[in-house]
């Protein structure tokens, strides 16, 4: 283990390990169909997009900040018509996705079981704490990290603070995950390994330019499934 290249192997969880933005476009679907009630098409949910990513320094990430956004954006696309007990569908709607079960990707149980028997596993998300510790909980897979971090955001600064945190060289960090944004671009910035699991289903936000260049510490797979056989190629 001494020989290895990597110190520890960090992953994000929503939509990387298991699924996250589903339920969110589900959200959208129910929130559209109450104000479709008022005579008003959230317009390719352009408007609420801008509401939420404006709400981001508010409220975080998360379902609580997501429902406060359609709240808000309800009120703005009906000029103020919106009722009380329709306010009371979107906070019903806030705790079902706060309570919903978490769906778990095929072979992610395996893939974290075997290489946690070779690296130390770190499991990075960011988002509201009660809920992201909430589902971590419940997502039955916990015991295979050694540790487990809830940031704000994720930034090349929290980022940085993390690998200071647990006395962590960049070069011998990876970072997993599904955002470009929020993964991998600032691993890479501060020197560290970068595995990019695109998923179809990603927040807008979340996307970002892939570095122009091929970059020497960044991998892409189709599915997390992959990373063991990825792994023992660069780290034989
Ligand atoms: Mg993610």
């Amino acid at each position: 283990m001494n020989l290895s290249l990597f110190d520890l192997i960090a992953f994000d969880a929503d939509d990387t390990l298991w699924h996250n933005e589903r339920y969110y476009r589900l959200g959208r679907e129910r929130f559209r169909a109450i104000l479709a009630g008022y005579g008003v098409d959230p317009a390719g949910d352009e408007r609420l997009d801008a509401i939420e990513i404006r709400n981001l320094p508010y409220y975080g990430y998360g379902v609580m900040s997501f429902i406060l956004s359609l709240i808000e954006a309800a009120i703005e696309l009906t000029d103020g018509r919106f009722r009380a007990d329709d306010v009371g569908r979107l906070l019903a709607l806030g705790k079902e996705m706060l309570g919903a079960n978490v769906e778990i990707y095929e072979r992610v149980v395996e893939t974290l079981a075997e290489l946690s028997d070779k690296y130390p596993l770190m499991l990075i998300t960011k988002g509201e704490p009660t809920h992201q510790h909430a589902k971590i909980e419940r997502s039955g897979i916990a015991g295979y990290f050694r540790h487990i971090e809830v940031l704000h955001d994720k930034s090349p600064a929290t980022y940085a603070a993390v690998l200071e945190r647990y006395q962590l060289a960049p070069e011998r960090f990876m970072m997993v995950g599904n955002s470009m944004r929020s993964d991998i671009l600032p691993v890479l910035h501060l020197g560290s390994w970068a595995v990019y699991v695109p998923n179809e289903m990603t927040w807008a936000h979340e996307h970002a330019e892939q570095p122009s260049t091929n970059h020497q510490r960044m991998y892409t797979i189709n599915h997390l499934a992959e990373l063991p056989g990825l792994l023992s190629k660069i780290d034989p």
